[in-house]
Order: structure tokens, then C-alpha cells, then sequence
């Protein structure tokens, strides 16, 4: 059914606590935790709780927890002092766009410039 945890999802599994990652924000319906790779200073993943496998998906079926993760990712930006200067969020969408896990997630990029366009 749509939206419910996936046996092969990565991050369903951090969801569920099966895989360990370092948490910086929780709320009913999404969760945001530090990028293993991070591609700057700051580099965070929100991403909902249920599983979709891209934003529009999640949108189309749960568009309040497209809100939700947005206004996560303000809360992060403030947190992590880099709405000042600037950030960048970003939902890579299908492998040609870099979209590696196919469980929505919202990066979110700064603490260092960012050029635009990106590549
Ligand atoms: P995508 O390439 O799909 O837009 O983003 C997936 C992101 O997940 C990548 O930036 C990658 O570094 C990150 N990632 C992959 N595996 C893990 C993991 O096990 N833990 C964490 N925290 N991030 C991961
Ligand atoms: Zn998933």
C-alpha cells in the first residue's frame, strides 16, 4: 500500500531505527538526519516517514508532508545558523538527476558558497 515501510528501503530503515544515523530533527511525520556523504559544511536529509519513492509521488498522495518537510528544513537552516548567509534544498528526482534512494528526501545545502546553475 502506498506510503508503508518498504523491506529494501534504506531509509525506512533508518525510520524504523534499524539503521543508525545522526538525527537532527523528528516530527510526527518526517524525519531529518546528517548526509554520510555531505557535499557541504551543512548537508541534511529530510525525509517523510511513510515511504514514497520522490517527491512528486509524496506529494500527489500526502501534499501536507510536503509542507512539513519544508518547514523541517527552515528549522534546520536556523539551527544550523546558514539561513543568513543562504541555503540550497534540493529533491534530486530519477537517476539521471542523481536520485540514488528511492525513498523522498529533501537535501539540505550550505555553510559554504553555492554556484548556480548546479551541475
Ligand atoms: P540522492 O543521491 O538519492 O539524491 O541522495 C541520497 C543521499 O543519501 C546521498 O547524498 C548519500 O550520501 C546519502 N546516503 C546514502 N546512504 C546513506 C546512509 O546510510 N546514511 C546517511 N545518513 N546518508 C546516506
Ligand atoms: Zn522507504
Amino acid at each position: 500500500m502506498a506510503g508503508e515501510p518498504q523491506a529494501d528501503c534504506l531509509f525506512c530503515k533508518i525510520v524504523e531505527g534499524h539503521v543508525p544515523a545522526d538525527v537532527v530533527r523528528e516530527s510526527e511525520t518526517t524525519i531529518a538526519f546528517r548526509d554520510i556523504n555531505p557535499q557541504a559544511p551543512t548537508h541534511v536529509l529530510v525525509i517523510p516517514k511513510a515511504h514514497y519513492p520522490d517527491a512528486a509521488s509524496l506529494a500527489a498522495a500526502e501534499p501536507g508532508v510536503v509542507a512539513d518537510i519544508l518547514t523541517e528544513a527552515g528549522r534546520i537552516a536556523a539551527d544550523e545558523k546558514i539561513d543568513d548567509h543562504g541555503y540550497r534544498v534540493i529533491f534530486n528526482t530519477g537517476a539521471g538527476a542523481g536520485q540514488t534512494v528511492f525513498h523522498a528526501h529533501l537535501h539540505v545545502l550550505g555553510g559554504r558558497g553555492l554556484q548556480w546553475p548546479p551541475g
